[in-house]
């Protein structure tokens, strides 16, 4: 994934994501200028496949779907652009935004 400009993002996260059974077998780094379009690198919980991409995410909820298997996992929320933002190489893992599959 390309370096991340610090004083433009509005958006950036860095957490695991469940499978079905709710292991943490997945992650995902995801980062917007915008919050309408999203970069992100991902491991798939369900494949394991690891990928990145862009996504135009104009309005919530947010879904990743994995290329591989096409299972998509939900963004539950994302924080707003007043919030504080976390560098991608910190962990969102403790805070309240949960990351569900659909
Ligand atoms: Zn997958």
């Amino acid at each position: 994934m390309e370096d991340i400009d610090f004083d433009r993002v509005e958006y950036a996260s860095n957490r695991k994501l469940p499978n079905d059974d709710g292991e943490m077998t997945g992650r995902i780094k995801i980062f917007s200028y915008d919050n309408v379009n999203f970069k992100y690198t991902m491991k798939c919980p369900y494949c394991g496949e690891e990928q990145e991409g862009s996504k135009e995410m104009p309005n919530r909820p947010y879904y990743i779907k994995c290329k591989e298997c096409e299972t998509s996992s939900l963004i539950r929320k994302l924080k707003g652009s007043g919030s504080k933002v976390k560098r991608p190489d910190q962990d969102d893992d403790d805070d309240t935004d949960k990351v569900d599959k659909i």
